[in-house]
């Protein structure tokens, strides 16, 4: 089959990869059309030694299983299906666990792919196949829903005006917060949810600090090691940091503010499915407004080159089109 390969950080288009085997309680997918992330772009650097057929954001037609024939889309993280954590329904922290193009498993840039039975959902159909491609994404906003726990909605600072930053802000808005986004293109604005403000210079760390009224809750959505340092002093007493993104380098950070202003940082990563096609469904957020462009398969060099321009938001990959 077709598909992109990665290889000693080396992208290639491919026309002889191999299709994934008919495998008990698995299902295999005819990917329709697939999203590029950052994390794909780290992977084509070099970055978890990944070898093979990248991609996580999909959407497809199930090949088998009680799905065939349906449109769908899939949870990423595979697990064995019999430690503890798997047999209670969630594979996302599974200690044998792959991962969709990411960890020891092909990937959704090539024609077919494999995932577990039950990591499969049914795209409803008030979801097209270019909303339903954000599923994976929106689905990692919406999971900072379960490091919040019952906090009230209040002001939230969003860093990071990138797809992920985007879309948390939404998922913020979505439980009340008033968002304010420290991000470095104010015309993406109008991607974000209408009562958010916008602040630029806000992380700076050349120029002396902007007065603003310090946060209860930051979400670091921005993969740069400079932010967590530069955050700690917006904090309010009691704050809550949520780290939404790696970083390539390590994060060095005077962590006195953590004690004295018992802040909580916590990490967050992928979250489930089913609230994001619900928020989808109901057309809560326009994430059609964040794809910047679509490829062929074949393209798919291009389309990574695309992809790692300065300033592009989603680009994806058509593999249903010859
Ligand atoms: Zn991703
Ligand atoms: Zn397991």
């Amino acid at each position: 089959m077709r598909g992109l390969y990665l290889e000693h950080g080396n992208l290639t288009f491919r026309t002889d990869l191999p299709e994934p085997p008919a495998r008990p309680g698995w299902t295999r997918v005819r990917v329709t059309l697939a999203g590029i992330c950052a994390t794909d772009q780290a992977l084509a650097k070099g970055y978890l030694g990944f070898t093979g057929v990248p991609g996580h954001e999909f959407v497809g037609v199930a090949l088998d299983g009680r799905l065939r024939g349906r449109r769908v889309v899939g949870e990423i993280n595979a697990g064995c299906g019999t430690c503890a954590r798997c047999q209670a329904g969630d594979s996302r922290h599974c200690a044998e666990r792959t991962v969709l193009g990411i960890v020891g498993q092909p990937g959704a840039f090539a024609e077919i792919l494999s995932l577990p039975d039950r990591n499969l959902l049914a795209v409803p159909d008030e979801i097209d196949d270019v909303a339903a491609t954000f599923t994976e994404p929106l689905a990692a906003a919406l999971h900072l829903q379960t490091e919040l726990g019952d906090r009230a909605p209040d002001r939230a600072l969003v860093i990071g005006d990138g797809k992920l930053g985007i879309l948390c802000a939404w998922a913020l808005a979505r439980l009340g917060h008033r968002v304010t986004m420290a991000g470095r293109h104010p015309e993406r604005r109008a991607l974000l949810p209408p009562s958010t403000a916008f602040a630029t210079g806000l992380l700076e760390t050349d120029r002396p600090a902007a007065s603003v009224a310090p946060f209860p809750l930051a979400v670091d959505a921005s993969g740069n090691p400079a932010v967590l340092p530069a955050v700690l002093p917006l904090l309010q007493p009691r704050g809550l940091v949520v780290l939404k993104t790696t970083t390539e380098r390590p994060v060095t950070a005077d962590l006195a503010l953590v004690v004295i202003h018992e802040l909580r940082i916590v990490g967050s990563r992928c979250g489930r499915f089913a609230p994001a096609l619900a928020a989808l469904a109901q057309h809560a957020v326009p994430v059609e407004r964040l794809v910047a462009a679509r490829y062929p398969l074949a393209d798919g060099l291009t389309a990574f080159r695309h992809a790692s321009s300065r300033g592009t938001l989603k680009v994806l990959l058509d593999l249903g089109s010859p």
